[in-house]
């Protein structure tokens, strides 16, 4: 039982925009604000992993 009164809603910073994004059930793309940023941070992942060569480094090639 912990109820300090606090009505504000939990918020977090969108990782994407730096907005407040609710945390909350009703906010589906949490830890985003909304499904673009979200969106945005994923294609952004998918790049950084394509930039990354799968192969063996240089050295390692005799
Ligand atoms: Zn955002």
């Amino acid at each position: 039982m912990d109820r300090n009164g606090s009505d504000t809603p939990k918020t977090v910073r969108c990782p994407t925009c730096g907005k407040q994004a609710v945390w909350d059930k009703s906010n589906r793309w949490r830890p985003f604000c909304s499904e673009r940023c979200r969106l945005i941070d994923l294609g952004e992942w998918f790049e950084e992993r394509r930039r990354i060569p799968d192969d063996r480094p240089p050295e390692d090639f005799e």
